[in-house]
């Protein structure tokens, strides 16, 4: 019995001891805090009102596509690309040789092709910048001098961004954790292809690089591209080692969606730089749109992409999905948080949309993202992609709080 006593007087003192321990540690760190981090978030100013949510177009598009220019491809002609895009109902296409195979000169190749042209199609002006620090996709409008992004590969990042925005072109990482990843600063591009190819698994670290870019203060859009390289051989065609590429990953695996101000090259480069912006498994699978109600009148007042500051108010937040989503079915929806899973739920097929609250910390930045899992859509083009996708059916750009569009 004493000693038990004695036991638990000395237990009492260790807890007492440590106490005080802990007491003296956080006082001497409050004597500290004099420090002022200059980098600190300084108070927004305004910011300006999100783009109508109404006036616009959904253009889908493949941004990431490889044709006869770039070696290694095979039975990939760009009339046969386009062909395809037209078939399967896609509004814009970036072909993105790389340019090292043509030492820069994608203007005298891809683009000066007499096969580069489209009645209905919106062709992007494109290529893979292919250097030692690894690839990234440059879009464009209008035809732009690609070879001064060529030449200035090896130079500094500071030189690199210069002649980037020189070029007023959007740049994006490729494939960020795969092979010939991106390498140079994130600071420079626009968006990162965190959907590469049909085979949906080997993105989870590009997914991670997204969330890190996102939670850092980087408004960097999300998009897919299939990289696909090799086509399926007609006519006196041969096949290649690589002909059984073509019926896994094509065109449209993934499907970028852009909500365009209209049918125009440029428009869709805004919205690629604005962040209005979703992916799907393939052009016919259902389409993932976010929104949010800031002042409860269930009216939508932003979408994915927009960016808002918070006023201390439960937001509603509404996930639909458009298109042929599948009726007899439940899709699964989760929402990530600052990058961390906030929540999951669930979606009839039938009536396809969800909705939740959560009120955005009034200090500092908050994003949600949406990703969305259910049963593949069919794609009778490219038969063996929707097995590679899983029950990965589309994701959606960030719909973002306070963030400085000044970073
Ligand atoms: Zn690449
Ligand atoms: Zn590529």
């Amino acid at each position: 019995m004493v000693l038990k006593t004695n036991r638990k007087i000395g237990l009492l003192i260790k807890t007492g001891l440590m106490v005080i321990v802990a007491g003296c540690i956080s006082g001497s760190a409050l004597g500290q805090s004099a420090h002022v981090n200059p980098w600190a978030p300084k108070p927004l100013g305004t910011l300006p009102p999100p783009a109508s949510l109404s006036k616009g177009v959904w253009l889908k598009g493949e941004l990431h596509m490889h044709s006869r220019h770039s070696k290694e491809s095979s039975n990939n002609s760009i009339s046969k690309i386009i062909a395809f895009c037209k078939l399967v109902g896609i509004d814009f296409l970036a072909i993105t040789d790389h340019d090292n195979h043509v030492e820069g000169d994608v203007a005298h190749n891809t683009w000066a092709d007499p096969e580069f042209k489209s009645d209905s199609v919106l062709l992007l002006y494109a290529a893979e910048w292919t250097t030692t620090r690894g690839h990234g996709n440059a879009f464009s409008a209008k035809p732009y001098d690609h070879q001064k992004l060529y030449d200035v590969r090896d130079q500094r990042d500071t030189v690199v961004g210069r002649i980037k925005n020189s070029l007023g072109i959007h740049l994006s990482a490729n494939h960020p954790s795969g092979k010939d990843h991106f390498g140079y600063s994130y600071d420079m591009v626009n968006s990162i292809e965190v959907w590469n190819s049909a085979i949906w698994s080997k993105n989870a670290n590009a997914i991670m690089i997204w969330d890190d870019m996102l939670s850092s203060g980087r408004k960097l859009t999300g998009r897919g591209g299939s990289d696909a390289h090799h086509g399926v051989p007609v006519g006196d065609e041969k096949a290649s080692p690589n002909t059984y590429q073509a019926k896994a990953n094509y065109a449209g695996t993934p499907t970028t969606w852009v909500f365009a101000t209209a049918r125009t090259k440029q428009a869709v480069i805004d919205a690629l730089t604005n962040g209005r912006v979703s992916i799907s498994s393939n052009p016919y699978a259902p389409r993932v749109e976010f929104y949010a109600d800031l002042n409860g009148d269930d009216k939508m007042d932003m979408m994915m992409g927009d960016n808002v500051k918070a006023t201390g108010k439960p937001v509603k937040f509404k996930v639909q999905l458009t298109g042929n989503s599948i009726r007899d079915t439940t899709y699964t929806i989760n929402i990530v948080k600052n990058g961390n899973p906030f929540t999951s739920l669930k979606m009839d097929g039938k009536t396809p949309v969800v909705e939740f609250t959560d009120t955005p910390a009034i200090a500092g930045r908050t994003y949600y993202r949406v990703t969305v899992e259910g049963p593949a859509t069919p794609y009778p083009q490219v038969p063996q992609s929707a097995a590679l996708s899983g029950n990965m059916v589309g994701l959606s750009n960030p719909i973002c709080f306070n963030f400085d569009p000044n970073f």
